[in-house]
């Protein structure tokens, strides 16, 4: 299973995923993208959001055959050097 991350510390808020593919991204809040939805998520729409980000901060992590963390860096969260 695929998932989408967009990583907070490094969002600027600038709104190009957004912009690209609103049915995957929202500029929350606090001015960052999240991820609203994790359906139907390798399109070209989410490629173009993820390669579209100026800082790189949205990933699309495989949860069962991936090293990297596919958490939202939580408080709970083991793998963040912030939270160690
Ligand atoms: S494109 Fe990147 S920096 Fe811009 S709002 Fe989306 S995640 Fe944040």
């Amino acid at each position: 299973m695929k998932k989408l991350i967009v990583n907070d510390d490094t969002c600027i808020g600038c709104g190009a995923c957004e912009a690209i593919d609103a049915s995957h991204f929202m500029i929350n809040e606090e001015g960052l993208s999240s991820v609203i939805s994790n359906e139907n998520i390798e399109t070209g729409e989410v490629m173009s959001a993820i390669n579209s980000c100026p800082v790189n901060a949205i990933k699309l992590v495989d949860t069962e055959n991936s090293d990297e963390c596919a958490c939202d860096n939580c408080e709970h969260c083991t793998h963040h050097e912030d939270n160690n």
